[in-house]
């Protein structure tokens, strides 16, 4: 595997896996790019089939849900129905791997990711959802939490238009919202706790898949270096991070088997 990257990206994994080794407080932020690999596009890619003409700016919005709840609830149930039968990828295996690689080491690894799904969770990690999680509903009025319908309910085979039948909140009568972070909405207070303290406490950085475009997670590394930490950015695409020591411009399912490999041949 190694013989396929560039002599350049080689130079860099090696850099990389030596910071990996040597650190003890590591903080790892993930973003969509992590799931491309198991077939979840990313926010940036275009949206595709019913919905190619709209943003995701117009729709995960708190306005989007008062101006036209039945076309965002339709838009999440077709996203639930896109993610329902993927898995996890080798990165994400990896990082469940380093994580339980951990218990057993002076490492400690938070992992805190901006994605909605649960594929680190089906790897076997430990994580921090900072946007929320999109097996999850809540009443857009009293917040009361209220169960999804089971995730094998979402057969690929049917059509989810724009028109799908709101459900109400059994308390107030409110309509209920899928339980994520839409813009301009405040991060879930405990979640930005640990991620904040883990970024200002770590070591090591690492940012994998994510655009860095979108604050306050954008932030994490900022703080992590202003304490201190190197910042490794595993991305196959520039971003805005000026923070970054090591860049790892490859997709995140060949790069990080090749880390953590190294890491628990130890
Ligand atoms: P993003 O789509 O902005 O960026 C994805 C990044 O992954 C890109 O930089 C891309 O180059 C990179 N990438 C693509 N394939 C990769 C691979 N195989 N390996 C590694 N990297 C790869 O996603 P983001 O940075 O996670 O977006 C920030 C957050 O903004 C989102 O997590 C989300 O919570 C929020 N957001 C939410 C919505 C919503 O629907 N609620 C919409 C837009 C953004
Ligand atoms: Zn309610």
């Amino acid at each position: 595997m190694l013989a396929e990257l560039s002599p350049t990206l080689i130079a860099e994994v090696a850099l990389a896996t030596k910071l990996l080794k040597l650190k003890q407080r590591i903080c790892i932020l993930t973003g969509a790019g992590i799931s491309a690999e198991s077939g979840i596009p990313t926010f940036r890619d275009k949206q595709t089939g019913l919905w190619e003409n709209y943003g995701v700016e117009d729709l995960a919005t708190p306005e989007a849900f008062i101006r036209d709840p039945k076309l965002v609830w339709s838009w999440y149930q077709w996203r639930r129905q896109v993610v329902a039968d993927k898995a996890p990828n080798p990165a994400h295996h990896a990082l469940a791997q380093w994580q339980y690689h951990a218990q057993s080491s002076d490492q400690q690894i938070t992992l805190i990711t901006q994605n909605v799904d649960d594929l680190h969770e089906q790897a076997g990690s430990t994580v921090t959802h900072l946007h929320g999680n999109l097996w999850r509903n809540k009443c857009s009025q009293c917040e009361t939490p209220v169960q999804n319908q089971a995730r094998d309910s979402y057969s690929s085979k049917d059509t989810v238009g724009y028109d799908e039948a709101l459900m109400t909140c059994y308390q107030c009568g409110g309509y209920i919202r899928p339980d994520i972070v839409w813009f301009g909405e405040a991060l879930p207070v405990d979640e930005w706790q640990t991620a904040e303290t883990a970024a200002t406490n770590c070591e090591l950085f690492i940012s994998i898949g994510t655009s860095s475009l979108v604050y306050p997670a954008a932030g994490l590394a900022q703080s992590a270096k202003q304490n201190g930490a190197k910042i490794i950015e595993i991305n196959p695409n520039p971003t805005p991070n000026t923070l970054v020591d090591i860049t790892l411009a490859e997709k995140a399912g060949v790069i990080l088997p090749l880390l953590i490999q190294e890491i628990i041949a130890l």
